[in-house]
C-alpha cells in the first residue's frame, strides 16, 4: 500500500510546526493534523460567549482558545489551534542554562550542541527586548524591586518574539489605537504590525505584532507544500504495511466525523499532554504501539510554576492588562537563592483572561468552596479597577519532575479512559516555597502587599503553563520513550517532537529548548 504523505505531523506548536517546515523543505510530502481552529485576529475570542475553551470531552461543541485541564493539585493551560502555544504564550524565548542539560539528558545534547538551533529559532522568530522608551510599569517595579535587594546583576529584560517599533511610546496621543501599529512584510512574506501595548499577548495579538509560529514557520511550511488541516482531533496511530495510519475526527459543525491518513513517518507534536495520551492509546487502549517503553507518561513536570500577587495601595499605574504580558526576568537559575533554581518574571493578567478562566471553571465547579475561589479571582480582574495597582509574579524552576501520566476509568464514565496525572506537591516544596519567598520579598521591597493565590495557600494547587515530559528522552526503552532525535524506541520513523520529550524541567521559559531540540531533530531526519 503506497502512502499518501511521507510526514504526518500531529500538532502544529513548536515542534510540529517547526518540523513540518523543515521536512517540508527536504522535499517531503507533509502533513499536519491540528485539532484547533485556524485563528484570524478578528475571530479571538473578547466577550462572554465567544469560543474561549476547547474541551477535550466536547471538542465539537467547544474548540475555542484555551484547553484548560484540572487534575488532582494541578490545572494545566494548553493552546489549542495552528500555531499551537505560540499563539496564547507571552512571548519569552531564553535559552535554559547549559547545566539543565548536564543531569537526566542523553550525552548527545549540550547546550553547546544545541546552540545553533537556538539561534536559528531565535532568527526566524525575530526576537526583540522592550525599547527603553516602552518600559511598562510592571517591568519598572520587578526592576526597582530587584534593585532594591541587590540582584540589580540577575535583572534583565526578556528576549521576546514581538516586533516593536522605536517610535512608540505612552505619551502618544491614545497610545493603544491601533493607527499607531506600524505594518510591515516580515522576512517570511507575512504582513504584521508593531506592538502598540494592547496587553492581549496570551489572548491573540490584535495587531499582529507577535511574531508566533503562525506568521513565520507555518507559512512558510506551507510555502513549500505542507497541507495544514486545522479542526482535526488525531485519535490514535497504527502499523501499516511499513507505514502508519493515523486515525483522525474532522470537527464538522459541531460533530466528529472519523477518517484517516498514511505516511511513511509520523510525528508526534501534540504538546505534553497531547502527545502523551496519544502514545498512552495506542500501547493501553488501542493496542496498536504495544512495545511502547515502560517509561511512557514519566518525568511529567509542571516547571515549578508559580504564581502570586502584590497588591501597592495608591499605585494607580501598574495597568496589569496593559503592554507585553511579560517583559523582564529575574534570574535564580544557578542556584543563587535558598540553593534552588527558578526565575521570576513579571506577569501581566488580560482583563479578558478571567473570561477564559470563568468560562472553564464555570462548566466544571460546582462546589460552594470552587465558587467561593472563583469569586475571590474576579473581585481582582473584574474591572480595570482593581487591576490598577495589581501586580502578578511568575515563578518558574526546577521542580522534581517526577509527575506520571496514565489512562484511568472514571467510576461515572467506566467505559471510557480518561487522561490523569499523579503529581505530588512535596518532592517540589523547596522550590515551590522559595519561589514564594522571592515573590514576598520582592513585593515588600517596593512597598506592596503580598497575597498568595487562595488555590495554592488553601488547596496546595497550582496551575502550570509550562507541561513538560512524559516521553521523555532516555538512552534505551529501559529509560526513556524516545532518543536524542525524539526516535519512539521500537517503532523506526515515529518520532516525538514537542515539549512531551523534555526529560528534565528547564528551569526558564520551555518554548525556545522545545523549539531548538525541533530543529536539531528536523536535521538529523533521512
Ligand atoms: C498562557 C500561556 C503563556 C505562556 N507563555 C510562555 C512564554 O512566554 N514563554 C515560553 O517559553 N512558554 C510559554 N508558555 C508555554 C508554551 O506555550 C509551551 O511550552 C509550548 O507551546 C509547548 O510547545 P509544544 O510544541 O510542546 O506544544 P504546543 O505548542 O502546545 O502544541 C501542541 C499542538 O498540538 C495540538 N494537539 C494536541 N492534541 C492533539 C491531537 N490529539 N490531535 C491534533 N492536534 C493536537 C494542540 O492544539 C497544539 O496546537 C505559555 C503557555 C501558556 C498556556
Ligand atoms: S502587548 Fe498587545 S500589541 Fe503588543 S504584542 Fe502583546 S497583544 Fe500585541
Amino acid at each position: 500500500m503506497a502512502a499518501s504523505f511521507d510526514v504526518i505531523v500531529i500538532g502544529s506548536g513548536f515542534g510540529g510546526a517547526i518540523m513540518a517546515r523543515r521536512l517540508a523543505e527536504q522535499g517531503m510530502r507533509v502533513l499536519v493534523l491540528e485539532r484547533g481552529r485556524r485563528w484570524e485576529p478578528s475571530q479571538y475570542p473578547r466577550k462572554p460567549g465567544d469560543a474561549w475553551v476547547y474541551s477535550d470531552d466536547h471538542p465539537g461543541l467547544f474548540n475555542g482558545w484555551l484547553d484548560m485541564r484540572f487534575f488532582r493539585g494541578m490545572t494545566v493551560a494548553q493552546a489549542a489551534g495552528v500555531g499551537g502555544g505560540s499563539l496564547c504564550y507571552s512571548s519569552v524565548a531564553v535559552e535554559a542554562r547549559p547545566d539543565v542539560f548536564t543531569r537526566g539528558w542523553p550525552a548527545e545534547i549540550t547546550h553547546q550542541e544545541l546552540k545553533p538551533y537556538y539561534d536559528t529559532v531565535a532568527r526566524e522568530m525575530d526576537l526583540q527586548v522592550l525599547p527603553d522608551g516602552q518600559l511598562t510599569r510592571r517591568f519598572e517595579l520587578a526592576r526597582d524591586a530587584s534593585r532594591n535587594l541587590g540582584y540589580a546583576a540577575r535583572f534583565a529584560k526578556a528576549p521576546l518574539a514581538v516586533s516593536f517599533s522605536p517610535d512608540w511610546h505612552y505619551g502618544l496621543d491614545d497610545p493603544f489605537d491601533h493607527k499607531h501599529s506600524r505594518q510591515f512584510t516580515n522576512a517570511h512574506g507575512q504582513t504584521q504590525g508593531t506592538c502598540v501595548h494592547l496587553g492581549n499577548c496570551d489572548l491573540g495579538c490584535d495587531v499582529r505584532a507577535k511574531n508566533g509560529l503562525d506568521v513565520n514557520y507555518i507559512p512558510q511550511a506551507e510555502r513549500r507544500g505542507a497541507d495544514v488541516r486545522p479542526l482535526c482531533l488525531v485519535r490514535y496511530i497504527e502499523p501499516a504495511d511499513g507505514a502508519y495510519r493515523v486515525i483522525f475526527d474532522r470537527i464538522e459543525h459541531g460533530r466528529l466525523v472519523r477518517s484517516h491518513e498514511t505516511a511513511t513517518r509520523v510525528v508526534l507534536a501534540a504538546g505534553s499532554l497531547g502527545s502523551t495520551e496519544i502514545l498512552l492509546r495506542c500501547r493501553d487502549q488501542y493496542r496498536t504501539l504495544p512495545l511502547v517503553s515502560a517509561t511512557l507518561g514519566t518525568r511529567w513536570s509542571a516547571n515549578a510554576n508559580f504564581i502570586s500577587m502584590a497588591v501597592y495601595a495608591g499605585d494607580e499605574n501598574i495597568r496589569q492588562s496593559t503592554g507585553p504580558t511579560i517583559s523582564g526576568m529575574l534570574d535564580f537559575a544557578d542556584g543563587g537563592y535558598r540553593n534552588q533554581r527558578f526565575v521570576v518574571e513579571d506577569d501581566g493578567f488580560p482583563n479578558l483572561l478571567l473570561n477564559a478562566i470563568k468560562a472553564s471553571l464555570d462548566s466544571r465547579v460546582r462546589t460552594r468552596f470552587g465558587r467561593q475561589l472563583l469569586d475571590e479571582l474576579e473581585e481582582f480582574v473584574r474591572d480595570d479597577t482593581p487591576l490598577r495597582n495589581l501586580m502578578l509574579w511568575l515563578g518558574a524552576g526546577q521542580d522534581a519532575g517526577d509527575g506520571r501520566i496514565f489512562l484511568k476509568r472514571r467510576w461515572f464514565t467506566p467505559w471510557k479512559r480518561a487522561l490523569s496525572l499523579s503529581w505530588q506537591v512535596e518532592p517540589s516544596e523547596g522550590v515551590l516555597e522559595a519561589i514564594e519567598s522571592m515573590h514576598q520579598n520582592l513585593t515588600e521591597a517596593t512597598g506592596g502587599r503580598f497575597r498568595s493565590m487562595p488555590t495554592w495557600s488553601l488547596l496546595k494547587s497550582l496551575l502550570t503553563l509550562h507541561p513538560l515530559g512524559g516521553c521523555p528522552i532516555g538512552t534505551s526503552a529501559d529509560n526513556g520513550v524516545v532518543d536524542h532525535l525524539g526516535r519512539v524506541f521500537g517503532y523506526p520513523n515515529l518520532i516525538v517532537a514537542d515539549g512531551a520529550v523534555l526529560p528534565t524541567p528547564t528551569v526558564r521559559n520551555p518554548s525556545h529548548t522545545i523549539a531548538a531540540l525541533a530543529e536539531r531533530m528536523a536535521a538529523h531526519v533521512q
